[in-house]
């Protein structure tokens, strides 16, 4: 498994793999060529279908500033990825593959790709691991195999997760999509806080916070506006989500909520290695299953539930939305997918309530690593119309 900080990344939205990563890969490919060089960059599979809604366009054209570049989609070839990008100038071509989270790899600029830091690939491996590792805590477990700056980088994660909800409960505006009126969104995450704060405790205010927190983030990624990958940009609201209830709405300190990042990077990274956390690939599940895994997870964490409930909470959490697809309608991380961070947050802390109550009374039988090879099948066998190429689900029905 790869470094947290491989994991929690901080970028513009509305998509880790369709506009982060273009990005990293257009601004490595501009290091390599000569000045004013022209550039072709052809998208492939889910992004060919989704480039303009996901500004995977412009954030090429961004990171190969200076150089022409042309883009085009081929929606025909059948790409050895279904996120691949081939740049081509004069002097160089190079192949890149979006795997999710805004990483790329790369067989022919293999430079790019991340190393494995930690040497387990199962959450099972991970929790064997750690109880025989003599350590007191899961941060100091795994800052055995981070870098020394780990703590203050995940400190970082936590302000930018938080300012976002900061600005997003506070802003109002159009969400910018295309021209089709029966799309036409705007963000809501103010005026939901504020109706939150309308209600009394124990009547849904707790979900409308939870939501509220949670739109601020989806709406700021899908305006273009930077935030945390958690796992995703498309999935980012989920988990800052609960863990800013947490810190504002219970008082629960900044260095645990911290720490609770390690637990649901755990989570995280387990999903990324065994399946995918990209929706293209994996649908839906991919992305908002994990980000509520995680969110599940780092509740479980701050509440000080025993290891094997917090992972209960993770298996919920990812069970339920089993086979959940990915369908953008018209290509923009708009509908279903800010309203689908709200119900993810919610549903992280059911899952929660589930691993503090229910687990002691009835054993679970299914592990987090067996949820996740259940995705992983179940993500293959969905049709390429429900992985994130806008040609089915919502986004059949609601096409202009
Ligand atoms: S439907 Fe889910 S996976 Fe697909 S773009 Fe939206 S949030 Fe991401």
């Amino acid at each position: 498994m790869k470094s947290l900080s491989k994991l929690f990344r901080y970028g513009p939205g509305p998509s880790s793999s369709h506009t982060i990563a273009p990005f990293s890969a257009a601004k490595r490919f501009a290091s390599l060529i000569k000045e004013g060089e022209k550039v072709e960059v052809t998208f492939y599979g889910s992004l060919a279908y989704t480039f303009r809604g996901h500004h995977s366009d412009s954030s090429v054209k961004l990171g190969l500033e200076g150089h022409e570049v042309t883009v085009i989609s081929d929606t025909t070839a059948k790409p050895p990825h279904p996120l691949t990008m081939k740049f081509v100038s004069p002097s160089l071509t190079h192949v890149y593959f979006s795997l999710g989270g805004g990483e790329i790899h790369s067989d022919t600029d293999p430079e790019v790709n991340e190393e494995d830091i930690y040497p387990f690939p199962t959450f099972a491996d991970f929790v064997r691991e750690y109880v025989g590792s003599g350590c007191r805590s899961i941060p100091e477990f795994c800052q055995r195999y981070e870098s020394k700056d780990i703590d203050e980088y995940l400190y970082g994660i936590l302000e930018k997760m938080f300012w976002a909800i900061d600005r997003g409960i506070t802003t109002c505006g159009p969400i910018p999509v295309n021209k089709n009126p029966r799309l036409q969104v705007w963000r809501s995450a103010r005026d939901i806080y504020q109706k939150a704060l309308t209600i009394p405790a124990g009547q849904g205010k707790m979900e409308l916070l939870l939501s509220a927190y949670a739109y601020a983030v989806a709406e700021s990624s899908a305006c273009g506006e930077t935030v945390v990958t958690s796992p995703t940009c498309g999935s980012s609201g989920v988990l800052p989500a609960v863990l800013y209830y947490l810190f504002k709405n219970k008082g629960v300190p900044l260095s645990k909520i911290k720490e609770s990042l390690y637990i649901a990077g755990m989570v995280g990274d387990t999903v990324k290695q065994n399946a995918s956390i990209a929706g293209s690939v994996g649908g839906c599940q991919a992305e908002i299953g994990t980000a509520t895994s995680m969110a599940a997870a780092a509740l479980g964490y701050c509440d000080g539930l025993s290891l094997h409930q917090i992972e209960y909470g993770a298996e919920v959490a990812m069970e339920h939305f089993l086979g959940l697809s990915c369908d953008p309608v018209d290509g923009y991380v708009v509908i279903p997918c800010i309203e689908r961070n709200g119900i993810g947050a919610i549903r992280a802390y059911d899952s929660y309530l589930y691993a503090k109550h229910i687990e002691p009374i009835r054993k679970n039988q299914v592990s987090f690593d067996d949820v996740v090879k259940a995705m992983k099948i179940t993500g293959d066998s969905l049709d390429s119309k429900y992985k994130e190429t806008s040609l089915g689900g919502l986004a059949e029905i609601l096409k202009q």
